[in-house]
């Protein structure tokens, strides 16, 4: 027992003293008008950050990374940066200013939207239902044969001003009866949905909304030429983050593996080369998920579990920490702090 509690501590005192490393995941280097997602970081931000990176930290690229964990070392103070989903800011943003400060980086990448070449559908429908202006009293929905009905009362109206507001407004935090409060309900029913049952609401509240059938072309994603121009020069490395961006564990075995080999064969088609790496959409997953990322042939994949890699971690299971709009003061504020803490 004594003994056991010594063991305990001894542990705890080495993890505490190992060396650890971190994952970064962004998504884009720009400034959009709306950002309900919280997923931009401005491209003078990024700037700032990719000179604490340099300062302070020992940037890796993932296959780099992945070796030393394979060797049971983590290199102290690697930083990976890792970007998610393949918004065209990734090449025209993020590229120029990785490569001015030499800094390597891992994008994966939704190969439905870049092989059929449109936007993602939470974008489609910020597009449908965040623009101000006026919307209908009522918006009805036939789903899964169901009937649907959302009456929007005061969200009817949205200004330029409350769309302002909402800049630094999460969905799920929205006054309800306000039109971000409604796009959250009808993001969370859609979000349920099986694609093709998606693709037809978004449809039906396009037409509702009275807005055409595309979004904001700087919210578009990567298309395959500029994906392979995002991969010259050897600085990016490209992974795979599913065919569709669906929550992973609720799907049945064969519909997740489909999702995970498929887009792997998908981005491998577009580039000619092997994609060793994968990211799991919305971070989520299950041990039976782990198992077909292997057997998918994948050398590592990564989570948004909030922690510090350590030696002996899991690279099916790298943790990720979710990165702001943040200062280069703030982001190494938040930096040492995950670094002593996690
Ligand atoms: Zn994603």
């Amino acid at each position: 027992m004594g003994m056991n509690l010594i063991q305990k501590a001894t542990t705890k005192l080495r993890e505490r003293f190992a060396a650890r490393g971190l994952v970064l995941m962004y998504h884009r280097i720009s400034e959009p008008g709306l950002d309900p997602w919280g997923l931009s970081v401005s491209p003078d931000h990024f700037v700032e950050q990719l000179e604490v990176i340099k300062k302070y930290f020992y940037p890796l690229g993932m296959q780099e990374f992945l070796r030393h964990l394979q060797r049971g070392r983590v290199p102290n103070r690697s930083i990976v940066v890792t970007f998610d989903d393949g918004y065209v800011d990734n090449l025209h943003h993020a590229k120029p200013l990785l490569e001015r400060s030499d800094v390597p980086a891992t994008i994966f990448i939704v190969t439905e939207a870049i092989v059929k070449g449109q936007n993602f559908w939470w974008d489609q429908l910020e597009w449908a239902l965040l623009q101000p202006g006026m919307l209908p009293d009522c918006l009805e929905l036939r789903l899964n044969g169901s009937r649907n009905e959302w009456q929007l009362g005061d969200a009817r109206r949205y200004s330029q001003q409350d769309r302002r507001k909402d800049r630094q407004r999460r969905p799920w935090d929205a006054r309800p009866g306000t039109r971000l409060a409604f796009f959250y309900l009808i993001w969370q029913r859609l979000q349920k949905l099986s694609k093709l049952e998606r693709l037809e609401a978004l449809d039906m509240i396009r037409a509702w909304a009275g807005v055409s059938h595309h979004a904001r072309p700087q919210d578009r994603v990567l298309s395959k030429d500029e994906i392979n121009v995002l991969a010259e020069g050897g600085l990016i490395e490209l992974g795979a983050h599913t065919i569709s961006h669906p929550s992973l564990q609720v799907l049945s075995a064969s519909q997740q593996m489909e999702e995970i080999s498929g887009s792997k064969a998908q981005l491998e088609n577009i580039i000619g080369h092997p994609v060793k790496n994968f990211s799991y959409p919305h971070g989520e997953y299950s041990m039976e998920t782990i198992g077909l990322v292997k057997r998918a042939g994948f050398e590592g994949a990564s989570t948004t579990n909030f922690r510090c890699v350590l030696p002996g971690a899991d690279p099916f299971q790298l943790p990720r920490f979710q990165i702001d709009d943040w200062s280069g003061e703030e982001f190494l504020r938040r930096l040492a702090r995950w670094y002593v803490a996690t």
